[in-house]
This record gives structure tokens, sequence and C-alpha cells, in this order.
């Protein structure tokens, strides 16, 4: 029977494999459930404005209900071991890549990014699960050498207990099981709260987790649209049952966050805004620059916190850099994310837009040289040109503010010294990109650079097996790699004394 409340405009070009994926529903102790006030909120194609689907809107009730059921289900999944709960978890993992092309179209028509960048996104986020499911095994603890002969001491790392995952519009499957899986493999139950924009691609998510076996409550899924998203993030902060936070997104939400969970003092994992600086020094190889530096830039848009925002080029290669880079990016191709050949999606709302029209505008106003671009897409909606401006200079709102979006700005250096204080002139410090042939100048810089993931000669650094975090306001924690399910454990030391 066709659900009133899931439209097939998003999905006329190619009918999804299986249908089932597509849930207008959340998910609260392994049921699918409306929101109890009936509420609903519009899920919305950016590409296009149409309404894809109607999801519950849920508030403080319904999310007591699923951090309830989370806590209900924690004793039995806490109480497996971590070979069992692997098992599933691995089960999950072959259910999404068997579905890979189902959850691209979904992520597209939610998000708006390239058929083929999302496609590659669902592999990045099944990695998650492949690899907790083994890393869950590992959670070794310590045989401490006793420091009194009648006592021994061994510690003990345990599930943290109910964690509350929020994530973000732009990585709308990445983000969930960079979460959900060393959570659960670790023991912990989850209650997921997805970004209203792309709410789609997480429940999808959650219907193959369910179809792997995971038993109901381990994982459940509130949705929310911008009405009641503070009361939903306010409960999952202060009740006493949520042991841990774990949130992707805005520098400013996130401090929200920490100061709402402070009362109970609930552990939190934040990974937050960036203003990633990519540097070319003049010995750089000049093409691996071009093509890392689009990669950097223009993935999703430019939406993400790990983009390259502020781009660094010594001034004896300014000019041949901002050449080539120029001619690369006029080869990017704006267009639908679902159509053949597109490169650039739209972005994923108006404020998104209309910040990136302000910050172009801001750079030219204050002397910045446009190269490419500079203006809303003639296909309307909220597709932007891929921009490049020149002669940027750091008080610009281009360096002063992440922009999210597809624009390069250009800023002169003439000393390696300059480079790096420039660099590290922001409060934020997620990412750094730089570029550069010289072994010595190599390890200067990347231990000179205040970020949690540096690329040398790289344009992106994403894997599943390294850890991800950010210095000073870009977060607090790390995901990914073998560092990434130690957030969501508790360390017990255990002292057995008596030993005559
Ligand atoms: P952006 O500005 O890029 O949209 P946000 O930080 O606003 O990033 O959003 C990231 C996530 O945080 C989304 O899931 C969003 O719904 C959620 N969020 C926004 N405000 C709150 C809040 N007050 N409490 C809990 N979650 C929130």
């Amino acid at each position: 029977m066709p659900d009133s409340n899931i439209s097939s405009v998003g999905f006329r070009r190619r009918p999804l494999a299986q249908p089932r994926l597509l849930r207008s529903q959340a998910l609260i102790g392994g049921a699918w459930v409306d929101a109890r006030s009936g509420r609903q909120f519009d899920v919305v194609d950016p590409a296009t404005r149409e309404v894809i689907a109607r999801l519950p809107d849920m508030g403080r009730e319904d999310t007591q209900q699923a951090i309830a059921a989370a806590e209900r289900a924690g004793s039995d999944w806490r109480a497996r071991t971590a070979k069992e709960r692997g098992i599933l978890l691995r089960r999950w993992f072959d259910l999404v890549v068997a579905h890979q092309d189902d959850l691209a179209a979904i992520m597209t028509a939610e998000q708006g990014k390239p058929l083929a960048e999302a496609k590659g996104e669902v592999l990045f986020a099944a990695s998650f699960i492949d690899w907790y499911a083994e890393e869950g095994k590992r959670t070794y603890g310590d045989v401490i050498p006793t420091y009194s002969n009648d006592r021994r001491i061994v510690v003990l790392k345990q599930p943290i207990g109910v964690v509350a995952a929020i994530t973000p519009w732009n990585f709308p499957s990445g983000m969930v099981t960079r979460k959900c899986a060393p959570a659960l493999a670790a023991g912990c139950t989850v209650v997921l709260k997805p970004a209203e924009d792309t709410p789609l691609s997480a429940l999808a998510l959650a219907e193959l987790a369910q179809q792997a076996g995971l038993p109901p409550g381990v994982l459940n899924v509130v949705t929310t649209g911008p009405d009641l998203v503070a009361e939903v993030g306010d409960e999952l902060c202060q009740n006493p049952a949520v042991k841990k936070i774990s949130f992707t997104g805005s520098t400013a939400v996130g401090k929200h966050l920490m100061r709402q969970a402070a009362a109970t003092m609930k552990k939190v994992g934040l990974e937050l805004g960036g203003s990633a600086p990519f540097i070319v020094f003049d010995d750089a190889d000049l093409d691996v620059a071009v093509a890392a530096a689009v990669n950097s830039k223009f993935r999703a848009s430019g939406q993400t916190c790990t983009c390259s925002n502020r781009f660094f080029v010594q001034a004896s290669v300014y000019e041949i850099f901002a050449r080539k880079f120029v001619q690369a990016v006029k080869q990017l191709c704006v267009a639908p994310g679902n159509e053949p050949g597109s490169t650039i999606g739209p972005l994923i709302n108006r404020q998104a837009l209309e910040k990136v029209d302000a910050h172009v505008e801001d750079a030219q106003r204050l002397g910045a040289r446009l190269l490419a671009g500079g203006r809303r897409h003639a296909l309307g909606g909220t597709f932007y040109e891929p921009t490049v401006l020149a002669d940027v200079t750091t008080d610009m709102l281009v360096c002063r503010e992440e922009t999210f979006g597809p624009v390069a700005p250009l800023v002169r250096f003439d000393t390696e010294a300059e480079a790096i204080r420039m660099a590290n002139d922001t409060r934020y410090g997620l990412a750094g990109y730089f570029f550069t042939r010289d072994l010595a100048r190599a390890w200067r810089v990347a231990e000179e650079l205040d970020c949690g993931s540096v690329a040398i000669n790289e344009g992106s650094f994403s894997s599943e097996t390294v850890p991800v975090g950010g210095f000073k306001e870009s977060g607090i924690g790390r995901e990914g790699g073998h560092h990434g399910i130690e957030g969501y454990l508790e360390i017990k030391q255990v002292c057995i004394g008596g030993l005559r």
C-alpha cells in the first residue's frame, strides 16, 4: 500500500529496489511510530524544493519514551559478548553494502549531493560498522603492577550506558554510523536524533539495522523538525538516564548542548565547526595541489566542516596556482545530484545560500578580485556557482567565518612563519592541508598547525581507521579508529585486596 507520507517525486528517475527503506515514522523500542501529538514536518529535496516525505515531529514525551526504551534494552545488550554484538553489526554492514544504491538515492534526494558522492558516503558509513564490529572485541583493559603485596589491580572498560547521538545534514549516513557503530559495539544503546533536513538516510539505516536483527530498543531514532528540536535536545541533555551526548554540528549548538549536559555531568563528544587552512608552498607540486584543492573545497558543495575554508598561497606561485585552480574549477558541473555528470549539487537551504552571498559580497566590497563564479547559479533554487576569489585578506568574512559553501578565497603569503601564523589565527582547529616537497618543512608545519587532522599533499584524510576531531573550539574527543570507541566506555579500576 502506498504510504501517503512519502512522495515518489524524489525517486521518479529510478525507483528504489527496496521501497521499505523509505520510512515515514520514527523508531522507538523496535516499533515504527508517529509523534504522540500527531504533528509532522516536511522533508524537502533541495534540488527541486519538492516535499519528499512528512515525518513525525516529535517532542519531549516521545524523546522520553525513546530514552526509556534504550535504557530497558541496555541490560541485555551490554551483557552480550562483544563477539555476539559484532556478528549483528557485521550483518548490518552487509545489508548497507547490499543496498548502497537505494541508500545513495535517498541521500541525494534529501541532501542534494551528487549520486556518486552519495554512494561514496554510503560505503564510508558502512566502513565504520565493519570496523567497530571488530574493534568492539579489542576494548582491552590493563593489569597494573601492584603497589602492595596483598593487592592486585585490574582496569576494566565498560559501556557507558544510553548514548544520545545528534547528527548533521552534510553527512546524513556517515555521521550516523561513526557514532552508532562504536557505541553499539561497546555495549551502549542509542537514541539517535538526525538532522531535520536529512532524517531519511538515518531511518533507512535503522530499518537495515532492524533487518540485521538488532534487538528492539538498542537503536532508536527520534525525528523532529525545526520547531521542536530545542525541546528534544533539552530532554536528551538533561534526562539522567542518558550518559553521553555525541554531537556533530555547529560550534554554537555544541556549546549550548555542553552547557545543558553539565547539569547531569554527562560525558560529551563534540565534533564542531572548522575553518581549515589550505597552504601551498612554493616548492609544492602545483598540479597535485590544484586537484586536492578542488576535492577539499568543493565536495558536498563546500558544506563540510573539514572543507578547506582559507587558501594561503606563497607569493611566487600565487598567480600560476590561481590560474590552474580556476581552470579546474571551471570543469565542475553544477546540476541536481541525480543527473549524470553532476559534481556540485544545491546548497542545503536558503540560509546557507544567503550566507554564501553575504561572504562573497563582503569580500568584493573589501577589495577581493573575482576569478570564477561569484553569484547564484542560473538553475535557481539554492544552486551557487563554484567561486574563486583572489587578493583576499584575513579581515574578510570568508576568512573569519566558516563559509560552508563553494567559495575558495586565495590569500597571499611570503614566509612559512607568516603562513602558519595566519593558518592558526582562528578559534577553530579541525583540519589543515598543506603542500610541499620539502621533508623537513612537512614535519615542521605538521607539528605547528593547531588542528586535529593534517593532510600533507592530499585533499582528504577520511577513513574509518583514523581519529578525527578538533583542537580549540572545533570540539572534544575523537571519532574513528581505535580511539573512536573510547568515548563510549567508562574506565573502572578494580582493587582485589586481602591476598596474603
Ligand atoms: P547547522 O548550522 O550546520 O545546521 P546545527 O548545529 O544547527 O548545524 O545542526 C546539527 C544538528 O544539531 C542537527 O541534528 C540539528 O537538528 C541539531 N540541533 C540544532 N539545534 C539543536 C538544539 N537546540 N538541541 C539539540 N539539537 C539541535
